[in-house]
C-alpha cells in the first residue's frame, strides 16, 4: 500500500506500527455551523481510507475529534445570549444528522475539547516547565516556536520566512510573531481554574491532548482538510513532540479543497453550499461518487455539471443491478485485484470508479447468466467496500427530498397510464406520460413493470443563509 505522505511531499510504502492495526486521527468540525460540502469532501474521504484499509484486513482505531471551544462557537453564544454548549450541542445534532444520511462510518472515538481540559492543562504545564512555553505579561501562555528546531517541517517553511511576513497584528506580549497561544486568560464563559487563572485552551492544544490521550505520542496517521497543514498541523507537531520527545504522527494526510462554479466557498461571495442543501435534491451515494471522480489531493469543483455527471454514472451502476434476483456467488478476481491495486496506490479513487464502470458495460453486454450474475455480485461486492451500492435501485431512483410531487402521487399517475395503455387509449396514456415529465418523471416500460426515475435537471441552489 503507497499513501502520500505530506511531511515528506512523496508517495510512500505505508508501514504501520503495528502490523495489522493502524492508528488514525482526523480532526473534526468546528461545530458553529452547518457541515458545507467542502466538509463532506474531508470526512467521506477518510471514511473511504478506514473502509479500504478495513477491506484489506486492518483494524481501524478511527478517532475524529470535536472542537466545541473556540472564539466562533463562543460569538455566536454571546451573541445569542445562550451558553457556548447550546451552540455546539445544536450544531453536533445537525452535523451527526448529516453523517448518518451519508452513511460515515463512526469513529471508535469522537472526544469533544471541553471533557478534555485536564489533558489539555498536564500538556501545558510539562511544555511550560521544559521551557518550550512561557505565560505573558498579559496573563496568556504561548508556545515558544524558537524554543523547537524542527518548527516548520510540515508546512516547508522556515522561521525567517514567516517572521518576514505581513503581520496585521502583532501581540506586544509575545517573544516571536508566530508563537501561538495554549491558554488564553479570559473571564467570558467558558472557562476553567488553572495555575495561569481562569482561562481556555488554545485550538491546537486540543488535538494534541485528545490523540495523545486516545492513541498514544506516536502514532501512524493524522490528517485533515489541507487548510489546516499551517498553523493548526504544524503547532500540533510542535507542541507534542517537544512535550514526549518522539515523533508525532508518521504520515500526514490532506484533502485538497473543494470549490463551487470554479470559486472558493466564502461568506463574501455567498457561495457555502450545505449537505442538507445537496441532498435534497441527490441521493447521499451521488456525493461520494461526485467525491471519487477526483482524486482526493487534487482540487474539486462542486458545479451542476459535476454533481449531475456524478448521478449519471451512479445511476447506471444501480441500473445493472436491477432486474435479478441477487445471490451470492464468486467474486471476479481480475476486477478485483485491478480495483484493489488501483485503491493501494494513494487512493486512486478515479481509477477505481473506471474499473467498476468497465464492470458495469460488460454486465449489460454478457448473455451467459453464469457470468451476469458473477459480474453482477463483484461491481455490488466492490462498490461497497467503498461505501457505493448500499442502498436498494428501487429506493435510489426513487430518492429525492425536495420534489413537489410524493411518490405515491407518481404511482397512481403510473397507474393511470398502464390502466390508458392497456384499454388502448393510447392518447390518454402519452397525456399522462407527458405530465408526468413535466413533473421531472421519466418513466421506462420493461417487460410488464414501469420503472420511474426522478431526472434532476435543476440547479443546485445557493443557500438562503449568509
Ligand atoms: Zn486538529
Amino acid at each position: 500500500m503507497k499513501i502520500f505522505n505530506s511531511l515528506s511531499s512523496s508517495k510512500e510504502d505505508f508501514t504501520p506500527l503495528n502490523k495489522d492495526k493502524i492508528k488514525l486521527y482526523v480532526c473534526g468540525m468546528t461545530v458553529y455551523d452547518d457541515c458545507h460540502i467542502g466538509h463532506a469532501r474531508t470526512f467521506l474521504t477518510f471514511d473511504l481510507f478506514v473502509r479500504f484499509f478495513s477491506f484489506l484486513g486492518f483494524d481501524v482505531n478511527y478517532i475524529r475529534n470535536i472542537t466545541d471551544i473556540e472564539d466562533k462557537i463562543i460569538d455566536k453564544a454571546l451573541l445569542e445570549k445562550v451558553k457556548f454548549n447550546e451552540i455546539s450541542n445544536r450544531f453536533i445534532i445537525s452535523m451527526n444528522e448529516d453523517f448518518k444520511k451519508l452513511n460515515l462510518l463512526s469513529p471508535n472515538n469522537e472526544p469533544k475539547a471541553s471533557d478534555h481540559i485536564n489533558e489539555i492543562l498536564e500538556m501545558i504545564e510539562t511544555l511550560e516547565s521544559n521551557d518550550y512555553a512561557y505565560s505573558s505579561e498579559g496573563g496568556d501562555v504561548y508556545f515558544d516556536i524558537s524554543s523547537y528546531e524542527e518548527y516548520g517541517k510540515l508546512s516547508k517553511r522556515n522561521l525567517d520566512e514567516l517572521d518576514a511576513g505581513v503581520r496585521i497584528e502583532i501581540d506586544k506580549f509575545k517573544k516571536n510573531p508566530n508563537d501561538f497561544v495554549l491558554w488564553k486568560k479570559t473571564s467570558v464563559e467558558p472557562n476553567w481554574d488553572s495555575k495561569w487563572g481562569k482561562g481556555r485552551p488554545g485550538w491546537h492544544i486540543e488535538c494534541s491532548a485528545m490523540s495523545k490521550k486516545f492513541l498514544g505520542e506516536n502514532f501512524d496517521i493524522h490528517g485533515g482538510g489541507l487548510d489546516l497543514k499551517f498553523p493548526h498541523h504544524e503547532n500540533e507537531i510542535a507542541q507534542s513532540e517537544c512535550c514526549s520527545g518522539k515523533n508525532f504522527a508518521n504520515y500526514w494526510m490532506h484533502v485538497a479543497p473543494l470549490n463551487v462554479e470554479g470559486k472558493k466557498m466564502s461568506k463574501s461571495l455567498n457561495n457555502f453550499i450545505t449537505i442538507k442543501k445537496v441532498l435534497e435534491e441527490f441521493h447521499p451515494e451521488v456525493m461520494r461518487m461526485f467525491f471519487y471522480l477526483t482524486h482526493y489531493r487534487k482540487p474539486i469543483n462542486f458545479t451542476t455539471n459535476s454533481i449531475n455527471e456524478a448521478k449519471n454514472i451512479l445511476d447506471k451502476f444501480y441500473k445493472s443491478l436491477r432486474d435479478t434476483d441477487f445471490t451470492e456467488t464468486q467474486i471476479d478476481l481480475d476486477y478485483k485485484n485491478k480495483f484493489e491495486e488501483s485503491l493501494r496506490d494513494d487512493f486512486n479513487t478515479p481509477k477505481a470508479i473506471k474499473i467498476l464502470q468497465e464492470l458495469v458495460q460488460k454486465i449489460n453486454k454478457t448473455k451467459s447468466l453464469e457470468e451476469m450474475l458473477i459480474l453482477k455480485f463483484s461491481l455490488k461486492e466492490l462498490s461497497q467496500a467503498i461505501g457505493l451500492l448500499n442502498d436498494k435501485a428501487e429506493n435510489y431512483f426513487k430518492y429525492s427530498l425536495s420534489n413537489e410531487i410524493s411518490e405515491a402521487e407518481i404511482e397512481e399517475l403510473v397507474f393511470k397510464r398502464n390502466d390508458a395503455r392497456q384499454k388502448k387509449d393510447f392518447q390518454k396514456a402519452d397525456d399522462l406520460r407527458n405530465e408526468l415529465l413535466e413533473k421531472g418523471i421519466v418513466l421506462e416500460d420493461k417487460a410488464d413493470e414501469t420503472y420511474w426515475v426522478r431526472k434532476k435537471t435543476k440547479k443546485v441552489g445557493k443557500n438562503n443563509k449568509s
